[in-house]
């Protein structure tokens, strides 16, 4: 292995981070990374293969057992955490921009997601952690009972590559807080922009072999998830791949948290403020060009309204600008990958030999001839049993859906193999509320939605299993210990 004390320079990536150094990779795959907005080739990433994916694993086993990391109090870790967060800082904007070019994202939305948000989730758990009980002594028939609470091990934390920095954050953050090790494993369609993690690794003074990270293919991948040498398999992404990891995790008693994939409802009520709802409806339902797992893509509307949400719906799409994402006045931009964008054209042309009404969009964006671009596209008329309200399209297509009263609302939102978000559009907060707490899903929003980065996030049904983020999200990597003592333990 040969082995440097600095990444390659511009964005290729042709190394891997492993036991806190950059690593040539053991084959010779790479990855062309393409600009998604002009179809060029802007960078190569290294692809590992299942030897590159065994060195990260054995460095995070030994780092775990033999490493000081484990021996960590809470607040020394909480301070490398700390570092960790500024050295992300630091390099926000580089950060932010490469995201963009790799998957789409518009600039303001990246520079939010992926340059601050993960610094943010590092300092909330470097908080939260100097915060929790390790340990609790209580008196029991015997004597005294301690309750421990210890790193579940070597973490495998897979993400997918439509909020690589966030999603990465999310599974690293408290691993790392607990005092886990970790081998994060990017997306090939981002690998570019995870590497900044192994910079802030060692900016932090993270010890050798803590966070080590390998991109790699689905072979590769599987092997992480099978690797004797783990401990927890935290993953986002499809439900196809969740379901696989799932019962391989089930087949070797693995831990598992699945973060997958959604199909969620937004429910517009009969007394909406139309314009709360269009203020609303961006984050909710297009942001990073609804290449979101939580996107409300189904939009349930009242039939006493059904008109104007429908109107209202077609004005907010065409008034969106699409183009270049880099450009910070562009809403919507291009789709990740050609993969990506065949597959959402693909979904509206099945909607168009339903039953359904197009209403605005269908198709590519005039003058925009290269890259992966899809204009944002509205249905009406969809029945909640076409592909279109049943099937994740993670693309700017819409259904609406009406429902004659607050019953079949609910009805309709909770008939879906998902669950994992979802909203309610009202004049009456308690109204929407009480809707809420009906829908059968992991987050829901009143007259908004956003993520609260201190609260759990997570799915029902097939939407996955276990929560991140919150102290859920801490507890995730926490096993539990039951250690029986004299009662001379007891708290005087
Ligand atoms: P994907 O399932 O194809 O890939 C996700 C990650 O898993 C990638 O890193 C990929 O390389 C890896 N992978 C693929 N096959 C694997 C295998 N057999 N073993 C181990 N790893 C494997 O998903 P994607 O296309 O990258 O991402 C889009 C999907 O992710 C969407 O369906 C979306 O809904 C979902 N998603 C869910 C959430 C959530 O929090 N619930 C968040 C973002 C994305």
């Amino acid at each position: 292995m040969t082995r440097s004390a600095q990444p390659t320079k511009d964005l290729d990536r042709l190394e891997f981070f492993i036991d806190g150094e950059w690593v040539k990779p053991q084959g010779t795959d790479t990855h062309r990374v393409i600009e998604a907005a002009t179809e060029e080739e802007f960078a190569t990433a290294a692809l590992g293969g299942v030897a590159d994916i065994d060195a990260a694993v054995l460095a995070a086993r030994r780092a775990l057992d033999d490493g000081p990391w484990g021996r960590t109090t809470p607040a020394e870790r909480a301070e490398v955490m700390h570092r960790f967060a500024d050295a992300l800082l630091k390099r926000a904007d580089v950060t932010s921009e490469v995201v963009t070019r790799e998957n789409g994202m518009p600039i303001g939305t990246s520079r939010a997601l992926n340059g601050y948000a993960p610094a943010a989730v590092f300092r909330a758990y470097a908080e939260m952690i100097k915060t929790v009980a390790l340990e609790v002594v209580q008196p029991s028939p015997f004597g005294a009972t301690i309750i421990r609470r210890e790193p579940v091990g070597v973490v495998g934390a897979i993400v997918p590559w439509n909020y690589p920095q966030t999603i990465a954050s999310w599974k690293v953050a408290p691993a790392l807080a607990v005092g886990c090790t970790v081998v994060l494993k990017p997306s090939p369609e981002t690998a570019l922009d995870l590497y900044v993690f192994g910079e802030a690794a060692r900016e932090a003074g993270l010890p050798p072999g803590v966070l080590n990270i390998v991109t790699a293919g689905r072979e590769a991948s599987a092997s992480l998830v099978t690797h004797p040498g783990v401990d927890k398999i935290a993953f986002t992404g499809s439900t196809a791949t969740g379901r696989w990891i799932g019962a391989e995790c089930g087949r070797l008693i693995r831990r598992a948290t699945l973060e997958l994939g959604g199909k969620s409802a937004a429910i517009v009520l009969d007394d909406v403020d139309l314009d709360v709802f269009l203020r609303g409806v961006g984050p909710a339902s297009f942001m990073n060009n609804s290449q979101t797992c939580a996107a409300q893509s189904r939009i349930l509307a009242p039939r006493s309204r059904y008109d104007e949400v429908v109107d209202a719906l077609a004005t907010f799409t065409r008034s969106q600008t699409i183009g270049n994402p880099l450009d910070p006045s562009v809403t919507i931009g291009p789709m990740a990958s050609r993969q990506q964008q065949q597959k959402v054209l693909g979904y509206i042309d099945i909607a168009r030999d339903s039953d359904a009404r197009l209403i605005s969009g269908g198709g590519r964006p005039a003058g925009q001839d290269r890259g992966w671009f899809v204009e944002p596209t509205v249905f009406a008329d969809v029945k909640n049993t076409d592909r279109l309200a049943r099937e994740e399209v993670f693309g700017p297509v819409i259904a609406v859906i009406p429902f004659d009263d607050d019953d079949e609302a609910v009805r309709i939102a909770n008939d879906s193999n998902y669950g994992l978000a979802g909203s309610v559009w009202t004049a009456d907060e308690s109204r929407g509320l009480d809707i809420a707490r009906r829908v059968r899903t992991g987050t829901i929003g009143v007259n908004y939605y956003n993520l609260d980065i201190n609260a759990p996030f997570g799915g029902m049904k097939d939407s996955g299993i276990g929560r991140e983020l919150g102290v859920e999200g801490l507890n995730a990597y926490l096993e539990h210990k039951t250690m029986l003592a004299s009662s001379e333990q007891l708290p005087k």
